[in-house]
């Protein structure tokens, strides 16, 4: 009988009939990684007997899990190096700008912000009116700048044509500022623009990996399976013949 000859199973050495031994050569290939790791010297047209495969399986699905650990672990440390190495863009420009302005920019700044407030308006016009009234009503015969108040037309007028170039010199720089600060951006945003990119890279990584490991244990689960059926339909032959 053909069922009742015995092979030896390769790992433990014992003879088994050959109902009880499993092929070599139909070993799924990546337990059999596992099975060639294990014991180098295996026979691929040998037998292997079914508890010395379980264990086979079970270090094969333990040697799936630790990896997919790894994975993880060297997928946290990426972006620990990444922080740790990658300076921050981000900063405050008004600040950096503000230290290198000189005295006399710093003052044009203060008299354009305030040639331009209604607090600047309405005091100038105040002043304007008092300047009048005093000279055309309480002098009178005395007044050091009678109607029609040339001296205060020559004020104006040298106020003018100084207030025009100090708020030029203002604009002239907040122009630079406003550049500075979209050179400033967009450093930021092609670097969130890069980080966004290699975080999808690793996302997809993780997630092949995943899958890959996933569809492993689905298989070695068939097998087990399979095995337990085989196993089942023997036991059932058995009961019957007796
Ligand atoms: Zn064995």
């Amino acid at each position: 009988m053909k069922n009742h000859q015995k092979k030896r199973c390769q790992i433990c050495q014992k003879e088994f009939p050959i109902g009880k031994l499993f092929p070599v050569r139909l070993i799924r290939n990546g337990v059999l990684d596992t099975l060639y790791h294990q014991h180098p010297d295996i026979n691929r047209d040998g037998y292997i007997c079914y508890s010395d495969l379980r264990e086979i399986r079970a270090d094969h699905v333990e040697h799936l899990l630790t990896e997919d650990r790894g994975a993880l672990t060297n997928l946290d440390k990426q972006v620990l190096d990444s922080l740790a190495s990658e300076e921050i863009l981000a900063e405050n420009v008004n600040k950096k700008f503000d230290q290198k302005l000189t005295f006399g920019e710093r003052m044009a700044d203060k008299v354009a912000q305030f040639g331009g407030s209604w607090k600047f308006i309405i005091s100038f016009f105040s002043l304007l009116i008092i300047w009048m009234i005093i000279n055309a009503f309480f002098l009178m015969d005395e007044s050091f700048d009678p109607y029609p108040f040339i001296l205060l037309n020559l004020i104006l007028s040298c106020l003018a044509a100084i207030q025009a170039p100090i708020i030029m010199m203002s604009q002239n720089r907040q122009a630079a500022k406003d550049r500075l600060q979209a050179n400033e951006e967009y450093a930021t945003n092609l670097k969130a623009e890069l980080e966004i990119q290699q975080l999808h890279n690793k996302l997809d990584l993780f997630m092949k990996k995943q899958w890959e490991s996933l569809l492993e244990l689905q298989k070695i689960q068939i097998e087990l399976t399979e095995d337990l059926l085989h196993h089942r339909k023997g036991e059932h032959k058995k009961d019957t013949e007796s």
